[in-house]
């Protein structure tokens, strides 16, 4: 299969006149480590190079983060003075929505129209939203039951320095899922983006510093993650981790923050179960059940990857997801007819094709895709296996790419019956049913494993929606007053006010 678009002449924004540098105490400097060749996945071609920190490089960006945070003008200001720095970083991601589009969509390869309507003005709002709690992160009184009189109450402070560490499939999404509470919350952070995707962090730390944060809050570290990664999880200084990336790494930076006992938060990997009944709406279900595998070429921790149809609409529902695969049209994200973009580097696309590969092995159906698509970018075509079971690789683990693995249920099979196939996975973090029975829905709802459920919806993000995993897929929530206490401590203060 060629591509369905011509790559079009590529753009070279600003940013890109020179090599990044990284951000630490309010200057950019060179790093200490060997620079990062950053590539245009849809070309195949370097994009763009990057300071790399080493671990002296991130010792310095820890340092100016927690003066920051211990003394000079973060702590000294008020919520209320802080929020608006927040409301205004969102305002100027706003602005410069469409720089930070094209950044992204050169660096991931995906859509730029889906980057410019759904991740960058996510981004903006994830920082307007937490803008509100800045000045809303109350302790309380408690009534105690000790001798005496005793005025009893809570302090909700800032947990500290926190280093935040970021994956490639939504780079500034998902950094401002993290960065917007931490700030919210009164923290000085470390932000330390995956090394094939540093742009739109470089762009948001100028932003930062035009509108107006003091040095030293927020610090950049492009790098590797055995090198500037593992030198933020090991230091002392750090008072918390949060971590969006595979499960592997997330329980390998457990053992790392054990050492000074840091708060940790993990946003892992995902499997997640679709769930479709026959009387839903099936061409919404259809649509959502390929847009939940297929957006974003599949590299979504909540992707939908196993699909679990009724027999008496499996050929309907599989011959629909089908059809809207090959209809959609592949190719360079920052071309506006693109609906689909490449995977993220060529190890990837290897790697996808070595599970659809070990699916036909172990016995599953193709029914389409299969295969990368001729051109120099790593494409690949979304690809469904049908009459999938239990125990095969594709089936078990996380692919990340767009690869669905479909199987049936039967009439006679109770709901029970249907969460326990869904709930037979190591992950949960995402969930999807499909049908216009209320109670069947919301059975569901109730015994899946999973810390995210969408009944007749894909996607469904919001701010104000806390959001992460179950078992394997995680610990904590983003988003919501979950996410922002999430970088908070509490402390108990107790008074006798007896004998006045
Ligand atoms: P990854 O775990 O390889 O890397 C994630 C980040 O961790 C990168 O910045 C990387 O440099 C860093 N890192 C790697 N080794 C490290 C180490 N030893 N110490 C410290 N940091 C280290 O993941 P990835 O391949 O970049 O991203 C894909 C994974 O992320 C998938 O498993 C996906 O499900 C997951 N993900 C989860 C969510 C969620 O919200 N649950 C969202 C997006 C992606």
């Amino acid at each position: 299969m060629p591509l369905t678009t011509a790559l079009p002449t590529p753009v070279r924004p600003q940013l890109l006149g020179a090599p990044l540098r990284l951000l630490i105490d309010g200057a950019w400097v060179e790093g200490g480590a060997e620079p990062l060749r950053v590539m245009d996945p849809s070309r195949g071609e370097h994009l763009a190079t990057s300071a790399s920190a080493s671990a002296a490089d991130v010792d310095r960006a820890v340092e100016a983060a927690r003066r920051a945070f211990d003394s000079g003008p973060w702590p000294a200001m008020s919520p209320a003075q802080r929020s608006r720095l927040i409301w205004k970083l969102g305002e100027a991601i706003e602005a410069a929505a469409d720089e930070l589009a094209l950044l992204e969509s050169l660096n991931t390869g995906k859509p730029l129209g889906i980057a410019r309507a759904f991740e960058i003005s996510g981004a903006a709002e994830a920082f307007r939203y937490n803008a509100g709690w800045a000045t809303k992160l109350n302790g309380e009184t408690r009534n105690v039951s000790l001798p005496g009189q005793w005025h009893a109450y809570t302090l909700r402070e800032a947990i500290g320095v926190v280093g935040l560490i970021v994956p490639w499939n939504s780079p500034l999404a998902i950094t401002a899922a993290k960065l917007a509470p931490a700030l919210a919350a009164g923290c000085t952070v470390v932000l330390k983006p995956a090394e094939l995707t540093p742009l739109t962090a470089v762009r948001l730390g100028e932003l930062a510093q035009e509108v107006g944060f003091p040095p030293g809050v927020l610090n950049i570290v492009q790098g590797l993650g055995a090198v500037a990664g593992q030198r933020l999880a090991d230091h002392p200084l750090v008072d918390k981790i949060s971590f969006t990336g595979s499960t592997a790494v997330g329980k390998q930076l457990l053992a790392s923050c054990a050492g000074n006992l840091k708060r940790v938060s993990l946003e892992l990997g995902g499997k997640s179960p679709v769930v479709i009944y026959p009387d839903a709406d099936l061409d919404r279900a259809i649509d959502g059940a390929a847009m939940s595998i297929f957006g974003n070429t599949g590299q979504v921790c909540a992707a939908g990857s196993r699909l679990y149809v009724h027999e008496a609409v499996a050929d309907e529902v599989i011959t629909g997801i089908s059809q809207r695969a090959t209809a959609l049209r592949i190719g360079a994200g920052i071309d506006p007819q693109t609906q689909i973009g490449p995977v993220i580097s060529e190890q990837q696309r290897e790697r996808i094709l070595g599970y659809i590969q070990s699916g036909r092995e172990e016995g599953a159906e193709l029914v389409t895709g299969g295969a990368a698509v001729a051109g120099d970018g790593y494409f690949i075509q979304p690809t469904i296996l049908c009459n999938t079971t239990a125990d095969m690789k594709v089936v078990r683990e996380e692919i990340f790419g767009p690869v669905l693995s479909a199987a049936t249920f039967r009439d006679s099979d109770s709901v029970a019956d249907i969460v326990a196939r869904a709930n037979d996975t190591v992950y949960g973090l995402s969930s999807t049913i499909w049908t216009k029975d209320i109670s069947r829905a919301h059975q569901f709802a109730r015994r899946i494993k999973a810390g995210n459920v969408r009944i007749n919806a894909a996607g469904g993000m919001d701010a104000n929606m806390p959001f992460g995993g179950f078992k394997q897929s995680g610990w904590g929530k983003e988003n919501g007053r979950e996410g922002v206490e999430a970088y908070t401590e509490v402390k108990s203060v107790a008074v006798n006010i007896s004998g006045a």
